[in-house]
Parts: structure tokens; C-alpha cells; sequence
């Protein structure tokens, strides 16, 4: 009788997932005291990854996505109470935005020619194991998002997350780690190591089997992944203008910025960090911000008083950044109505508050004299992140105009930014926008090889 080598092969990966379940009452899959270590899990996991069919691939990514909503909750509140910043609301949903609308295996395709000379194929595969760097700012939800796109593409992943984010990122991997036994898959699909610091980040950009490095946070990771001599994925900071011109609707401009700039308390990346709007609407734009969408003006003096503690010495105040806007007003000595939800005032663009990505709901607005000019300022703000903007108005040649001179990955108009993530938008979600490198927003097949496969003169049926 012929052995089914498959059905042999289903059968042992299932024994020893249960094997892997029962000798794991710790909880910590995927977990390390060395990075050596993490990285030497991962390949092994990734040799039985890559060998997969998508079938087992995907088996492996709808039990992932059903844990994210199981834990949504817990994932929220953990990443809340460990960096101190966002809002757990947000944050659930943000994790239902991973779980429902971060792309699987379908992303993987094949481009095909065949004609007279045979047939042609392209076919996207694994890199390997993955070196992947993560925020603070979305802790779980990039490495849950940068999972289930890793592994969609065959890979397997190690993490060195944002020290401050540690606890919630051991949590997110022991739970992919639990999906991947539970679909019959290996354990170690994504690993990290307990305490990640530099000299972690270091072992494991210089390894000999990480061929690709995905880097998620500001400028300085960027750099140093790309100075790494490995191929990178830049995904860097950004600083979102949301442009208002006297096209737009400006009630609904004014409820749009406010919703996505106080969405998870500015956390986001591509959420709206200032406002330039053409001076004919201006004013009309500040009522709206201030009547109807529960912004506070600050005055001069409070204006100051909050550069000097969310800018202290010249540097972004941790303590500041992803905290709510009454939070903001408390530490200048304001106490808020309990409905203010936002920080706003009128500035030149060189404010520091304003040209600063600062990550918080405070969202100062530039006057422009008329379209062009706001153009210039906002493109001027942007600082070449070429990341993310957005634009408020009716008229397609301004659209095209402005799009054309940010130049950014991300283009929202009229909405709110987190319409860029597939949240009251189409498109799919991601949570590491390769801003830098330019693969944009990164999915599944963002993580493999283009490989050329070539039947010369065969094949070809037609
Ligand atoms: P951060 O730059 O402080 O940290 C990001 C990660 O990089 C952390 O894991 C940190 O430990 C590591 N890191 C920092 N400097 C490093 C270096 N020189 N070498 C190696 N590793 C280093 O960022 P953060 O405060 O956690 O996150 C906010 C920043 O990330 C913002 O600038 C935001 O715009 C950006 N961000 C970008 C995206 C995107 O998709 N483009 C997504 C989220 C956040």
C-alpha cells in the first residue's frame, strides 16, 4: 500500500503541536533570555513554515485573527497600563481592524506569461526569518499585524520591540505562538527575548540568518536598519498636515480632523498633527473646531506653558506623548470641561508645537493667504517624511495639485486619517507604513522574494 507522505506529515506536526501545548504551562511561547537563541527557534520554525501549503498557512492566521478578538480587551488595556499611552477604546478597535483587515495568503500571487516561447512565471517567496522592530506607540497591534503578513508569506519572525513596550509584546507573541499550535502549525513562528535592548537590536541586524529587516518607529531606527547592510523596510516617523481648503465642506472638515487627530490620542502615524487652512475659511474652521468638536483654545500664555512641558529642554516629553487632551491641560494647570478632546490655536508654522511630531491631541493651525501658499506650508511641515497627509476640499485640480507636491504615502481626502488604515475606508490595514523605502503600506507580499520561473518552449497550451 503507498504511504501518503502528506496525510504522515499532517499527523506528526499535530502530535508534536500537542506535545509543544502540554510542555507549555509557562504560557511563553516564543520567549528568550538571548537573541541568539530567539533567532535560532525562528529558523527552525521557519523550516517547517516554508514548507507549508497556503492551505496550512492560512489555518495557522484564522486562528491568530480569532485570538486578537478574544484578547482585543486585554491586548488594549495591557499596552494602556504598560507605555501609559492611547486609550483602551481605540486601542480595541484597533485590534478588530488587524484581526478583520490585515491581508492573509490571498496577497500571494502569481504573475504568469505564455505565448510561443513557453511559459513564464512569477512566484513570491519567504525571505526567510524576518528581523522585525516595533513601537511603542502601536505595541501590539504591529507585531500582530506583522505576524500574520510574515508568516502569509512563509516566513517566520523574530521581534525586538520597544523597551517600554515589553510585557504587551511577550503577551501578542505567546499568542500567535498558541494559534499556530492550536492550527496544527510549529511553535516559534514570531520569538523575542525578554529584556530587548540596543545590544539585542545589534545581535540580531548583524545576524548571519536574518535576510530582511522590517523597521517600525522613528528616524533614528530607520537609519541604523539601513546602515545595517541587510535589506530594510523603513517604515519612519511622519508629521501629517491636514490641509483645509475654502472648496471644502468646513463643518465636516472641523469633525473629520478632530475625530482622526484624537483617534487612540494621536498615536497614529498618519493621524493629523496640525491644520493649515486657507485664510478665507479659517476662522469659520477654528468655530467649528471649538463650538462643535470639543477642542480647547488655548491662549498665548497656555500655548507656552505647554511648549515648555511637552517640549522640555527642547526634547519631546515622553510623559506627554498618546495622553489625552484634558491629561495635557492638567500639567499647565487647566483644569477642562470632561467633553474637551482636543488642544487647538492659531500659529506659524515654525511654532514648535506645530513643526513637531509630538503625538498627542494638540493640533495647531496655519493660516495660508490662499491655496498655493498652503501647499507650500504644508509640504514645508511634512519635512520630506514623504509619509502621510490629508486634504479637506472639492476641488479635484487643488487635490491633484497638493498630491502631486507632498509626494507622501498616504493621501486621505475628505475623511479622517484613519480612513488610510481601511477603518471607514477602503483598502486593507497595516500598522508599518514604509514610509522611507517605499514599499508603502507593507502586506504579505511586501515580505517575499520575486522569484522568475522559465519553461522554455513548453507548456504553453494555447
Ligand atoms: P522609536 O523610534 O523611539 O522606537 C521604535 C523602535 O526602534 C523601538 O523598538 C526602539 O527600541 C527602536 N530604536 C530606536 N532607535 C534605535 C536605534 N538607533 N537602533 C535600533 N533600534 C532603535 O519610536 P516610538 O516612539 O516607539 O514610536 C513612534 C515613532 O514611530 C514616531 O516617529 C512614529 O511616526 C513612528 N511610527 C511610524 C510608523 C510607520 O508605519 N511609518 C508606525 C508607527 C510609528
Amino acid at each position: 500500500m503507498a504511504i501518503n507522505e502528506n496525510l504522515v506529515q499532517e499527523i506528526v506536526q499535530e502530535v508534536m503541536a500537542k506535545l509543544q501545548i502540554a510542555d507549555s504551562s509557562s504560557g511563553k511561547h516564543g520567549i528568550f533570555k538571548d537573541m541568539n537563541d530567539a533567532i535560532e527557534a525562528a529558523k527552525k520554525a521557519d523550516a517547517v513554515v516554508r514548507r507549508m501549503s497556503m492551505d496550512q498557512r492560512e489555518k495557522i492566521i484564522t486562528v491568530i485573527r480569532r485570538k486578537i478578538k478574544e484578547n482585543a480587551e486585554v491586548l488594549a488595556r495591557m499596552g494602556v497600563e504598560e507605555t501609559g499611552m492611547g486609550n483602551v477604546g481605540d486601542k480595541i478597535l484597533k485590534h478588530h481592524l488587524v484581526a478583520d483587515n490585515t491581508p492573509g495568503t490571498e496577497d500571494i500571487t502569481t504573475t504568469a506569461w505564455s505565448g510561443d516561447r513557453g511559459l513564464t512565471l512569477i512566484e513570491m517567496g519567504p525571505f526567510g526569518v524576518i528581523g522585525a522592530i516595533t513601537p511603542s506607540t502601536n505595541p501590539s497591534e504591529t507585531v500582530l499585524c506583522n505576524t500574520i503578513g510574515m508568516v502569509a508569506g512563509g516566513n517566520t519572525v523574530v521581534f525586538n520591540p520597544h523597551p517600554s513596550a515589553t510585557k504587551t509584546t511577550i503577551y501578542a507573541i505567546n499568542l500567535v505562538n498558541e494559534a499556530s499550535l492550536e492550527a496544527g502549525g510549529p511553535d516559534n513562528i514570531a520569538c523575542t527575548v525578554e529584556k530587548p535592548t540596543m545590544e539585542t537590536s545589534n545581535i540580531m541586524m548583524k545576524h548571519k540568518d536574518i535576510p530582511l529587516i522590517v523597521a517600525t518607529g522613528g528616524p533614528g531606527v530607520v537609519t541604523a536598519v539601513l546602515s545595517s547592510g541587510k535589506r530594510g523596510i523603513g517604515a519612519g516617523a511622519g508629521n501629517p498636515p491636514a490641509l483645509v481648503d475654502e472648496t471644502a465642506d468646513v463643518e465636516k472638515a472641523a469633525r473629520d480632523i478632530v475625530n482622526g487627530c484624537t483617534f487612540d490620542n494621536n498615536l497614529p502615524c498618519i493621524a493629523e498633527k496640525e491644520i493649515v487652512a486657507v485664510s478665507s475659511i479659517c476662522d469659520e474652521l477654528m468655530h467649528y473646531l471649538v463650538n462643535d468638536n470639543d477642542c480647547y483654545l488655548a491662549s498665548r500664555e497656555e500655548q507656552d506653558k505647554l511648549t515648555e512641558v511637552v517640549l522640555a529642554g527642547g526634547k519631546l516629553n515622553r510623559k506627554c506623548v498618546g495622553r489625552d487632551a484634558r491629561t495635557l491641560l492638567s500639567m499647565i494647570g487647566v483644569t477642562a470641561p470632561a467633553n474637551i478632546r482636543c488642544i487647538v490655536f492659531e500659529g506659524p508654522k515654525e511654532h514648535p508645537l506645530i513643526a513637531t511630531e509630538l503625538m498627542m491631541p494638540i493640533l495647531g493651525v496655519v493660516r495660508a493667504k490662499d491655496f498655493d501658499d498652503a501647499v507650500e506650508q504644508a509640504v514645508w511641515l511634512e519635512h520630506g517624511n514623504r509619509h502621510s497627509a490629508h486634504i479637506h476640499s472639492k476641488n479635484v485640480d487643488n487635490i491633484t495639485k497638493y498630491a502631486r507636491a507632498i509626494d507622501t504615502a498616504i493621501l486621505v481626502k475628505n475623511g479622517p486619517s484613519y480612513a488610510a488604515l481601511g477603518f471607514g475606508g477602503e483598502g486593507y490595514c497595516t500598522f508599518t507604513i514604509a514610509s522611507r523605502t517605499g514599499e508603502g503600506l507593507t502586506s504579505a507580499s511586501t515580505f517575499t522574494k520575486r522569484r522568475r520561473c522559465v519553461m522554455s518552449d513548453s507548456l504553453c497550451i494555447r
